[in-house]
């Protein structure tokens, strides 16, 4: 079964990545299950336009890799990122609970076999159930240490041909500075990868932006928590910051 017939602007396939943060209050840690609820309500409402939407999820509000890796912490660096993997696994499974609560057909994917709760990832297997319209959350990064989930988004979108990949954040999109610490700050619309790079500016880390920017994977930066913005995303509007390899004036 294919997803049905789009209006144009809507995308036919898009990546989302989502970090842990969205699944946690700002400044706290853990899971909240109302924020989690927040995003599965705005996801499902954006499958539902006939999106295909796989979903990379992070893991910072529980625990990242870099934590143990500064000074002497007694866990290995690679041990540390295995257990940032693992704390995305913990996200996806509270997002999958809380996308199925919603009436959303999902599977939950894992780049780290663990078939006692989640399926393991292969790519052909994630475009099937993504062409039979279920949600597909990817959890545990690439299942290789020393990245995070951006570059996880970056790959997933890539191999699942995805037309876009969109980042969800905290803020209306890609600033000239941190718009959470400067109220002058400037927002851009558009950019390329190579203003990107050369400006430093936040959007993805540096491998996958080089990903994204090798292949030509457009990135969309967009604030997740005005309500609706992910269906405004999937649909095409022009919301938040679209970086690609060209400028269309
Ligand atoms: N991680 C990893 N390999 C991956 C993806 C993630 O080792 O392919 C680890 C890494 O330590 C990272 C942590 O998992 O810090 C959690 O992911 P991330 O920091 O990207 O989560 P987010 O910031 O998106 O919530």
């Amino acid at each position: 079964m294919e997803t049905p017939q789009q209006p144009a602007g809507l995308h036919r396939r898009v990546l989302l990545k989502i970090s842990g943060e969205s699944f946690v209050r700002p400044g706290e840690r853990g899971i909240a299950m109302d924020e989690v609820l927040h995003v599965a309500r705005q996801t499902v409402r954006a499958a539902a336009r006939g999106v295909q939407l796989a979903v990379v999820i992070g893991g910072g509000n529980i625990l990242r890799g870099s934590a143990f890796t500064a000074g002497n912490s007694g866990v290995q660096e690679a041990t540390a990122h295995s257990m940032g993997m693992l704390a995305t696994v913990i996200n996806g499974l509270a997002l999958q609970d809380a996308l199925e609560s919603l009436g959303a057909q999902t599977r939950l994917m894992t780049a780290i076999r663990m078939e006692g709760v989640a399926e393991p990832y292969i790519r052909r297997r994630a475009k099937r159930h993504l062409e039979k319209g279920r949600i597909v959350i990817l959890a545990a990064g690439t299942g290789s240490p020393f990245v995070t989930t951006d570059t996880a988004a970056a790959q997933r979108a890539l191999e699942l041909e995805a037309d876009i990949l969109m980042k969800a954040t905290r803020v209306d999109g890609v600033y000239s500075d941190d718009p959470e610490k400067n109220p002058h700050a400037m927002l851009y619309r558009e950019l390329t990868y190579q203003q990107v790079r050369e400006q430093n500016l936040r959007v993805m880390d540096a491998t996958a932006l080089s990903q994204c920017m090798e292949h030509g994977m457009p990135i969309l930066v967009f604030n997740y928590r005005r309500d609706g913005n992910i269906e405004r995303a999937v649909a095409g509007e022009r919301i938040g910051t679209i970086v690609s390899g060209r400028r269309d004036g």
